[in-house]
């Protein structure tokens, strides 16, 4: 199934524009030269009389007013990069140094715009919102651009979102009913105490000691007072203190992520950090300070409008569905779906290395294939 229209549809130019995107990266509300291409773009369009669009800091909505509208559809592409040094050989390698888009935002980008052109050419029945969003991989712009005036007057009634998944092969995509990613949220924990010279233990008071301590406690609330039936995930990825080998650490710093499926084992295993802290700073007389930073919290796809979407990829020829599991990733898209119903879906982009990875090397077919499947179930929606 795939309309003639849609078949003659040419996705080649955004083979083009996602290698424009890639080679800006630009990091959460930074998104400067980003926003720029895309306006750029957005500009040039033909049939204005039905498009509109406004900035929101460094995102842009764009509306495309439908023909006989009952509803407004939405589709949301995150469009911010990642603090990594890209380690590929690609011709439109990242001209940012330290800067990478290596979450795959650059594909959604183009995929808004293919699917954005088609429809600014042949108007839709019902409305239509493009939601370019900043920071979704820090500090968060879903929940803030949610909240914005700019969003809440052209809200709409269903959001749908995309992610590319490196292991899967191009030409399947992926979603479940439910839970999909789950709840999260940073840790960086702060100690400081008092250092000293590493022949004087006794005059000081060691804070590499304590965050190893801190560290090994952390472990047990896993294990130890979540419930096995449930899963959650608290990893440190970084700890840091001290300054030489021989002198006796005055601070550290401990940097982590904790994972839940639930919002109540979330509050659980914040509890259990704030205690566990509060029983370091007494035993090691020290001083402690937590900050969560970014929270996101689950993904959780509605029932209706992801069975219908999962029965309408089954029956086209051009991709083939495959049956998702939970994840313990994060995305704040999360919060669209808290107060609208709609679903996120994996697209496969079949990458030998994973998303977050400087050598992230997607197959662009998968955008040619992502613009006929969000065109065909707009159109059928
Ligand atoms: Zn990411
Ligand atoms: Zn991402």
């Amino acid at each position: 199934m795939s309309g003639k229209d849609t078949l003659a549809f040419n996705t080649e130019p955004f083979i083009k524009i996602r290698k424009d995107l890639h080679q800006i990266p630009e990091l959460g509300f930074q998104e400067v030269k980003t926003q720029r291409y895309l306006l750029n773009y957005i500009e040039e369009l033909p049939n204005k009389d039905w498009l509109e669009w406004k900035t929101w800091r460094t995102g842009i909505l764009v509306r495309l007013g439908g023909s006989s509208p009952t509803r407004t559809i939405g589709y949301r592409t995150d469009i911010d990069g990642l603090p990594i040094e890209e380690e590929t050989a690609l011709p439109f390698i990242s001209e940012h140094p330290g800067m990478m888009h290596a979450c795959g935002h650059d594909l959604h980008m183009s995929i808004a715009l293919g699917v954005l052109t088609y429809f600014s050419g042949h108007q839709p029945k019902d409305n239509l919102l493009f939601v370019f969003q900043p920071a979704e991989e820090g500090p968060g712009g879903a929940k803030p651009m949610l909240e914005s005036e700019e969003f809440k007057s052209w809200k709409p009634d269903r959001m749908v979102a995309l992610h590319i998944a490196p292991e899967l092969p191009v030409g399947t995509v992926g979603t479940k009913t439910g839970f999909l990613f789950a709840n999260t949220s940073e840790l960086f924990i702060d100690l400081k105490g008092k250092g000293g010279h590493a022949a004087y233990p006794h005059q000081a008071n060691d804070m590499v000691i304590a965050a190893s301590y801190l560290v090994t406690q952390l472990q047990t609330i896993v294990s130890r007072n979540v419930s096995p039936l449930d899963s959650a995930v608290v990893t440190i990825g970084k700890i840091a203190g001290g300054t030489k080998q021989n002198i006796i650490a005055e601070n550290a710093r401990i940097e982590g992520t904790i994972r839940t499926l639930t919002i109540d084992s979330m509050h659980l295993v914040k509890e259990r950090i704030e205690g566990m802290v509060k029983g370091i700073e007494s035993s090691f007389d020290c001083e402690l300070s937590i900050d969560y930073g970014a929270n996101y919290c689950q993904v959780f796809n509605s029932e209706a409008e992801t069975s219908a979407f999962i029965d309408f990829v089954k029956e086209l020829d051009y991709v083939k569905f495959f049956e998702s599991e939970k994840a313990m990733t994060g995305e704040d898209f999360g919060y669209f779906l808290e107060e609208i119903p709609g679903f996120m879906f994996w697209l496969g982009v079949g990458s030998e290395h994973g998303l977050h990875s400087s050598k992230l090397n997607p197959n662009e077919d998968a955008i040619d294939c992502a613009i006929r499947l969000l065109i065909d179930y707009v159109k059928g929606a």
